[in-house]
């Protein structure tokens, strides 16, 4: 019997599993970590690079009006004066008096300190900008911030695109990249993080016409969370209220996932009104007006941003994918992810590591496999049941195997990860095969 758990215990299971078999480690773990960072292993990048592609086929290859940019991290600090980050982008901060401990006002149930009982100081508020400093002096001038989101980075290079490219409205500039938040309590494993990655829209158009955009990209937000292998009962919108929004938005909408530890935001979609180029013209003294060709007409364009967390995707793609059954009368583990998103296609290995006809036939039949789905493992290890486990356990959808059957008539065991079933199938099929469940 198959059973998706859902209880508290799930992300202790995942955060060990993650660790257990190259996923994700604790950052410098050997020095005793670093609080709200975590080092992806070469599963967990795998699983990173596939959904950022995933996501880039989406909002930018497979449309005719987005252009992707890459920006500097470090940017100049009037960038975050003039988007407010650097007067508003702030957490309440309260410090228990007794055991100093410091936690988000907002996130707090009751008056007393939950580690230790004791009674708060006051709240106050606390940027949460890394601040540093570039060059050889530390004065005021040389101040830089490492960026809250990247957001800033395509909004300065709105005329850049406009210069270079011409693109008429609507039209929008995409990026993935890191960001860094000074979180004050950092938690719950890759959720909330001081360093994570994000993937942003800035989708640019009329000031009539952003409803309609609007729409149009949350649709594809819930595209995009299907794609992954999100299911749809666990994808919740929450509007926010008029009273709740922020001072430049008109409306917003968190996509809100059912993580082990709660409902919690998972991405967000804003339309932000012309507030960021707005300000930007104002505090770079640079114009950022359109100028629209056919109605001769000069305006600021309005924008609409879908901006979804990496890490936070990845941490609910593990938790939808994490399944237990029972195979054989053993209990199995294993993560029943989307083959286009699972780190490993295929895992290519001879029934028998001790036999070279076999090892040989099957070097042949993963090196075919390898050229044209580079997702394709080998694995030799261990007996044959302790093979599938592992890979089970990584997500890989398919395993192949060659035996003495391959060597007189070319086929090969498959055997499917989600129902354990294995099929004889020609070598010469085996690419199509995988290639189809992969798109
Ligand atoms: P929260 O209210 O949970 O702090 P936020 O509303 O500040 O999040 P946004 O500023 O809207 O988040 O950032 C856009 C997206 O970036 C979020 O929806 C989330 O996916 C991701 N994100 C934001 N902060 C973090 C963080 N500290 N760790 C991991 N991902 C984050």
């Amino acid at each position: 019997m198959e059973n998706n758990t859902t209880q508290e215990d799930t992300l202790d299971k995942i955060v060990s599993l993650c660790k257990r078999r190259g996923f994700i480690y604790q950052g410098s773990e050997i020095y005793g970590g670093l609080a709200g960072t975590w080092d992806y292993g070469p599963y967990g990048v795998a699983l990173k690079n596939n959904i950022k592609s995933a996501w880039w086929k989406m909002f930018v290859d497979d449309r005719d009006d987005m252009f992707g940019v890459d920006a500097a991290i470090l940017m100049n600090s009037k960038v975050w004066e003039a988007s407010g980050h650097v007067s508003g982008f702030s957490d309440p901060l309260i410090e228990c008096k007794k055991c100093k401990r410091r936690f988000r006002a907002d996130h707090l149930d009751s008056d007393a300190c939950p580690e230790c009982g004791g009674s708060f100081g006051d709240v106050r508020q606390f940027n949460m900008m890394f601040k540093t400093h570039a060059g050889a002096t530390e004065g005021d001038g040389a101040v830089v911030y490492l960026r809250p989101e990247t957001a800033g980075g395509i909004f300065v290079n709105y005329k850049n695109i406009m210069d270079s490219l011409h693109p008429k409205l609507p039209f929008g500039i995409a990026q993935i990249g890191k960001a860094f938040r000074n979180e004050i309590a950092p938690r719950d494993f890759v959720f909330r993080l001081r360093e994570l990655e994000q993937m942003e829209v800035e989708y640019f158009v009329k000031p009539d016409a952003w409803e309609d955009a609007f729409e149009e990209w949350r649709t594809i937000m819930h595209a995009f969370a299907d794609a992954v292998g999100l299911r749809k009962t666990t994808v919740h919108e929450n509007n926010i209220p008029s009273g709740e929004l922020a001072h430049y938005s008109k409306r917003t909408i968190d996509f809100e996932f059912d993580y082990p530890f709660g409902r919690k935001e998972l991405w967000g979609l804003a339309y932000r009104t012309d507030f960021d180029l707005s300000a930007h013209e104002k505090h770079s003294g640079v114009d950022l007006k359109y100028f629209d060709e056919e109605t001769k007409e000069k305006f600021t364009p309005h924008v609409i941003e879908p901006s979804l967390g990496v890490d936070r995707t990845i941490l609910a793609v593990l938790v939808s994918s994490y399944t237990e059954d029972e195979m054989g009368g053993e209990k199995r583990v294993f993560l029943k992810l989307k083959p286009a998103i699972a780190p490993v296609k295929a895992m290519v290995s001879p029934l028998l590591k001790n036999k070279p006809q076999l090892v040989e036939k099957a070097r042949e039949v993963y090196l075919a496999l390898k050229k044209e789905i580079p997702q394709v493992a080998w694995d030799d290890n261990g007996n044959i049941g302790k093979r599938y486990r592992r890979q089970d356990e990584i997500g890989t959808p398919f395993c192949i195997t060659v035996d003495f059957d391959t060597l007189s008539d070319d086929t090969v065991t498959l055997r499917d990860r989600d129902t354990g079933t294995q099929e004889r199938v020609p070598a010469s099929e085996l690419t199509d095969r995988i290639k189809r469940s992969i798109i």
